[in-house]
C-alpha cells in the first residue's frame, strides 16, 4: 500500500530510500524499456546504500496499491 517509514525488523528509516529506488527503476524503465530486472535492483540497493536484507525486502516487496484503493 504505502511504504512504511521504518523496517519492521531493525527500525532503519527506508521510505525515503523507497523514494529514491522508485525513481532510479523508473529510470531503467525509460532507458532500457523493461522493469530493471533482479541485478538491477540489486545495484540500486546497494548504490543506496540498503544492505540489511530485511530493509531490502521492505522495499522490494512493497506495492504501490495506494492509487487504486484512494477512490474507495
Ligand atoms: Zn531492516
Amino acid at each position: 500500500m504505502i511504504i512504511p517509514i521504518r523496517c519492521f525488523s531493525c527500525g532503519r528509516v527506508i521510505a525515503s530510500d523507497y523514494v529514491r529506488f522508485a525513481e532510479e527503476s523508473r529510470k531503467i524503465i525509460n532507458e532500457i524499456g523493461h522493469e530493471p530486472n533482479g541485478k538491477e535492483k540489486s545495484k540500486i540497493l546497494d548504490d543506496l546504500g540498503v544492505e540489511r536484507y530485511c530493509c531490502r525486502r521492505m522495499i522490494l516487496s512493497n506495492a504501490d496499491l495506494i492509487d487504486e484503493v484512494i477512490s474507495y
